[in-house]
């Protein structure tokens, strides 16, 4: 067991932030450049320096490169759609169709020929495409194929388009029309001419990804065919069945790059589209049989509508590039899954972690050399030879070019045989084979950053492309090699990338945040997936057994009561993917808490406990989107309502006495009291710069100040005190922290350090004079532009995949890196530095509660009068957030607060259009649901204290254990056992935290 432990362990820290390797190896690099340049720089040349036959070399436009960035798709100009995210752009055409699909098959009426005639025409210039556009655009139907390359590429390539009218066969040489076949982007698009394909899945696709076309009204033959119940929908045995031909399949996987194309080539690429039309006709006329037959006459189905309709709905499918959390991680689980459980033989652990450790570093570096140069993964290196090479791992290159050609022979197939073994790739980089698999010391994230640089560096090995370019730019490897004409972008663009590079950094997630580690029931039953620490945390307890540990499973040793799938919960029964789930984007992630956590860490303690629905990955650029709407929203909140974001009003209660005292000081009460954020950015200008600001600015910060003391003159030791005027304890604790030293009871109580300090704390903000000039209470913006940070270090330590969330109440995240340019731009020194400014973190104090201050100014105007708690910050949304929860109980009780988290969802949704939620992710998502995926940690716990002799009644349910509050608390105090039966209460994480090791 132990030893399987450590091997989790060890997985956790190999699979470990890639990204994050890579640019803290990006100061590694820099140093070894300077320290390589004092010799002569002598790249070993890579097979690709002398091949010239790679046709993709040519192409000048390419829309989906190798690099780890998503794929973007094309974009319309903003008035034809809304298309801030990644959207198919042509998503309202083919709704529409879907819904009234525009069947004008003209065609039926024509006879279709089904003979082929000798003639064809061979399209190869832009004249010629533009001749053909021309012919299409007046048509009304026109059938298509596509041919693809895969070898010689990481993505593949389309090779040939076939098109086919009723007069004619078009061959189209889409490798010397790259670049231009966006000519033909609008006969593709137009809603109102038909497009025939067989099987166009992967076609929709491919033209997408090469070309950014995309098709309205698709008629798939083989839609058809599903829906006539066709014993069989190939292409081949229509041609057979309905046009008498026979075609050789084995054409198919041809080398469609070869120029000219042999006649045998040439014949079968014509077949595959020339007879569509014909069978197209064929297919419909016995779809509407069909439905004249089985309909009832009252209720016609129309089953060429279905079948448009259906063709239609693929058309609505994105490329997408496939998305891993580490290189050639999916092969390798695959290769060694399948290794090891064909070899009953092989026993020991170290081996298999070995083993598992080397497929590992193979893959990877068979998914790297593959985008480097632009081939496919099993041109580079065959799965059997990784599988050889790390079962006995050579020691010499020779003999790790000898297990390679062994391996390749062993495997049959006329087509393997084709290729070279070892690949020229392998030949050509044979050394850093030989280092992967000697080296058993370094980490695979060292290593990798040094390969790319190796071969695309300064000094590299390989030649650079349009298509692996990007790999080392995204990677942040080398700024010079950016081309000049990038170069000239303004300084503003370059701060702003910079800022985001450094933003997505430091804050995005350096380890997966879904572990994706499976919790089985002692029958077997799948019951949901977990984070490592959860599932440590039920070995270490002996609750449960490792079953599995590529990716880890345990099973548990007891009977569970909850069966998440009994209760129709898919979604805690889904694996996650460790992706943006609006784009994509696999690089970098960051927790999106899509109920503002101002209202939820006021939610009934149960309602809070289930999170792990309502958070998302999203990166840094859908990020921004999804804060940007969920502010806005909180207006519209805030409005709704009336309950102001902000609290609007503060005023130092003693001074409050002092004028009500004093019947003589006609206090106007517009004079009295202001916004606590206000004070305190007034305050926090004051300090920093109040001798060398204009006099009139000055004053007017002054005053502000003043409004709060009531009036009276202030002083240093007053301009230091409201700046703590509305923080919470935490926030407090954490200025402390940073300036290292203590308020113990109130603010007044620092007043002697006042001039000691006044340097640190200029550095503990960015909020800066200029910008207090256009600061007001309802401009929150600038203030808020630090906060985020905070959060994200803080979400960091969270725990992903749990159902019980480590709900620290610190998850409003609201930054955006476009803030944080701006506070770059006005001299903020220290970005990471404490920003207590403005801020949604209304931490809640969960530890001993030793450094708790009681605030001394807690009057506040009519509105926000009473009981905000001294815990809560008044410089956030804390306060309104409260207030509006406190409202829906009162008037809706819990519906009421499910239906706001509904209404949340809504927003996020609407805002971001999402296309990677996790199957069974509902706006309408319901308590009960959580509740139960909840269970087998509650059922866990009630296993503990039974253990530890502790009276529990099993058959309460979870909600009344939230009642009974008090006995948890007593139950605590009793149980001297290190196992605190809190856990399955809100302060899991709490305790989560204080148990690990
Ligand atoms: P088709 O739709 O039959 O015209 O196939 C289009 C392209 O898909 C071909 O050019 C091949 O690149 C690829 N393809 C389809 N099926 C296979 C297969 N079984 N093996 C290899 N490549 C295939
Ligand atoms: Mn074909
Ligand atoms: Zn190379």
């Amino acid at each position: 067991m132990e030893e399987r432990l450590k091997s989790i362990r060890f997985i956790a820290i190999t699979i470990g932030g890639f990204a994050a390797a890579l640019s803290i190896f990006f100061a590694a690099a820099q140093y070894r450049r300077r320290r390589k340049n004092h010799h002569k720089c002598s790249p070993k040349s890579c097979y690709l320096q002398a091949d010239q036959t790679k046709p993709q070399h040519a192409f000048k436009r390419v829309l989906a490169d190798n690099s780890y960035s998503p794929f973007k798709h094309l974009k319309l100009d903003a008035s034809h759609h809304d298309n801030a995210s990644n959207s198919h752009p042509y998503q309202a055409e083919i709704f529409e169709l879907v819904e009234n699909p525009r069947l004008e098959f003209s065609f039926i009426d024509g006879i279709v020929d089904s003979e082929m005639s000798e003639e064809y025409t061979w399209v190869e210039t832009v004249s010629q495409l533009k001749e053909l556009l021309d012919v299409l655009i007046k048509e009304r139907v026109f059938a298509v194929d596509t041919e693809q390359h895969s070898l010689r590429s990481f993505l593949g390539f389309t090779a040939l388009i076939q098109i086919s009218t009723r007069k004619e066969d078009y061959l189209v040489d889409t490798i010397a029309l790259h670049d231009s076949m966006g000519v033909l982007r609008p006969v593709f698009a137009e809603p109102s001419i038909c497009k025939v394909f067989h099987g166009a899945d992967n076609d929709v696709l491919w033209l997408q990804r090469d070309f950014h076309i995309y098709i309205v009204n698709l008629f798939d033959t083989a839609k058809a065919c599903d829906l006539l119940s066709k014993p069989q929908k190939s292409l081949a045995y229509l041609l057979e069945t309905y046009c008498g031909v026979t075609t050789n399949k084995l054409l198919q996987r041809e080398d469609w790059r070869q120029r000219p194309l042999s006649k045998e080539m040439v014949q079968y690429a014509r077949i595959d589209a020339h007879y569509l039309l014909y069978i197209a006709n064929c297919l419909i006329t016995e779809l509407k049989q069909q439905g004249t037959e089985i309909s009832c006459p009252d209720d016609k189905f129309d089953f060429v509508l279905e079948a448009s309709r259906r063709s239609n709905m693929t058309c609505l499918q994105l490329y997408a590039k496939e998305v891993e959390t580490f290189p050639g991680e999916s092969a390798a689980s695959s290769l060694t899954s399948r290794h090891l459980n064909g070899q009953g033989a092989v026993s020991s652990v170290y081996f298999k972690t070995e083993f598992q450790d080397l497929v590992m570093r193979l893959c990877a570096w068979r998914d790297l050399m593959a985008r480097v140069h632009d081939e496919s993964l099993r041109y580079v290196l065959s799965d059997q030879a990784i599988v050889a090479l790390a079962d006995r791992p050579p020691m010499t290159l020779a003999e790790i070019c000898r297990t390679i050609t062994q391996a390749d022979l062993n495997v049959d197939l006329s087509f393997n045989s084709l290729l070279p073994s070892p690949s020229s790739v392998v030949c050509s980089h044979l050394d850093d084979v030989h280092t992967l698999l000697q080296d058993n010391i370094s980490n695979l994230n060292d290593i990798f950053p040094m390969i790319l640089q190796k071969c695309l560096g300064s000094c590299g090995t390989c030649p650079l492309s349009i298509l692996n370019y990007a790999l080392l730019v995204n990677c942040n490897l080398k700024v010079s090699l950016v081309p000049k004409q990038n170069m000239v972008k303004s300084s503003k663009q370059v701060a702003r990338k910079t800022s985001r590079e450094l933003f997505v950094q430091k804050f995005s997630c350096k380890t997966p945040v879904y572990h994706n580690c499976k919790i089985f029931a002692n029958d077997g039953r799948l019951l949901c997936y977990c984070d490592r620490r959860k599932l440590e945390w039920y070995l270490h307890r002996e609750l449960a057994k490792l079953v599995d540990d590529n990716p880890p499973a345990i099973m548990l040793l007891f009977e569970p009561k909850g069966r998440p799938e009994d209760e129709d919960n898919d979604f805690y029964i889904q694996s996650k993917k460790n992706i943006c789930v609006c784009c994509g984007e696999g690089n970098h992630y960051l927790r999106y808490r899509i109920i503002p956590s101002c209202y939820r860490i006021h939610f009934p303690e149960h309602l809070k406990s289930h999170r792990s629905h309502d958070i998302v990955l999203l990166c840094v650029d859908c990020h921004e989107v999804a804060h940007a709407a969920a502010e806005k929203y909180k207006k519209q909140i805030a409005a709704e309502f009336g309950i102001p974001l902000f609290v609007s009003k503060v005023v130092d209660s003693k001074e409050i006495q002092v004028i009500s005292g004093s019947s003589e000081s006609a206090t106007n009460d517009e004079e009295v009291g202001v916004p606590p954020l206000q004070l305190r950015t007034a305050a926090m200008a004051l300090l920093r710069h109040g001798p060398r600001m204009p006099s009139k600015r000055h004053e007017e910060l002054m005053q502000i100040v003043m409004r709060y003391y009531g009036g009276r003159e202030i002083t240093g030791a007053d301009l230091e005190a409201a700046l703590l005027v509305g923080m919470s304890p935490h926030e407090r604790r954490r200025l402390k922290k940073k300036k290292g030293i203590s308020f113990k009871h109130s603010a007044g109580s620092i007043l002697p350090n006042v001039q000691n300090n006044v340097n640190s704390m200029e550095t503990s903000s960015i909020v800066d004079a200029s910008e207090v000039g256009i600061l007001n209470s309802s401009d929150s913006t600038k203030a808020e532009a630090c906060n985020g940070q905070q959060e994200f270090r803080k979400a960091d330590d969270d725990v992903g995949d749990s159902t019980i969330g480590a709900d620290s109440g610190v998850d409003e995240v609201n930054y955006t890196f476009k803030d944080s340019v701006k506070s770059d731009t006005h001299g903020a020194s220290d970005r990471k530095g404490d920003c207590i400014g403005n801020s949604d973190d209304n931490y809640e104090s969960r530890g001993p509660s030793n450094g708790t201050v009681e605030l001394n100014h807690k009057k506040y105007d009519g509105t926000a009068q009473s009981k905000h708690n001294s815990k809560l910050s008044l410089l956030g949304h804390g306060p309104h957030g409260k207030q509006v929860v406190n409202h829906l109980l009162k008037e809706y009780g819990e519906d009421g607060v499910c239906q706001f988290c509904q209404r949340w969802r809504q927003v996020f949704v609407e805002a971001l259009q999402p296309r990677f939620l996790p199957a069974g992710w509902d706006v309408m998502h319901s308590l009960s649901a959580a509740v139960s995926a909840h269970q087998t940690d509650v059922d866990a716990c009630i296993v503990l204290m039974k253990r530890c002799g502790l009276e529990l009644v099993e058959d309460k349910t979870e909600l009344n254990f939230w009642e009974e509050k008090e006995k948890k608390q007593k139950l605590r105090r009793e149980s001297k056992s290190s196992v605190s039966f809190s856990y399955i209460f809100r302060e899991y994480s709490f305790v989560w935290k204080t148990e690990r090791p």
